[in-house]
């Protein structure tokens, strides 16, 4: 191990799985986010932050963004989603201090 952490691991990769269709995915440990085929989007990397648990829990009933965005435009409503970015702060409040 040599004092250049962000270049050690570039070309590992992990098992990952989706939290809410359980489908399995090897992926760079280093990868930003997942987009998983079910529409899952997991924002943290490879280790899911608490807003990605909450979104999988809201896709698994359902809730997907793009659903979201539709029914917010059914309604004529703005067609915009916070999702991401409700699911990102998320992450981030509860990211470990460096
Ligand atoms: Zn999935």
């Amino acid at each position: 191990m040599h004092g250049n952490e962000q270049h050690i691991q570039d070309n590992q990769l992990v098992l990952w799985q989706c939290r809410v269709c359980s489908r399995r995915a090897r992926v760079p440990v280093d990868t930003p986010r997942i987009f998983c085929a079910c529409g899952y989007q997991q924002l943290n990397g490879v280790t899911p932050g608490l807003g990605d648990k909450v979104a999988a829990v809201l896709h698994k009933v359902g809730v997907t963004p793009q659903r979201y965005v539709a029914v917010k435009g059914a309604l004529g409503l703005q067609k915009k989603c916070r999702c991401p970015e409700r699911q990102e702060k998320l992450n981030n409040l509860f990211r470990d201090n460096k």
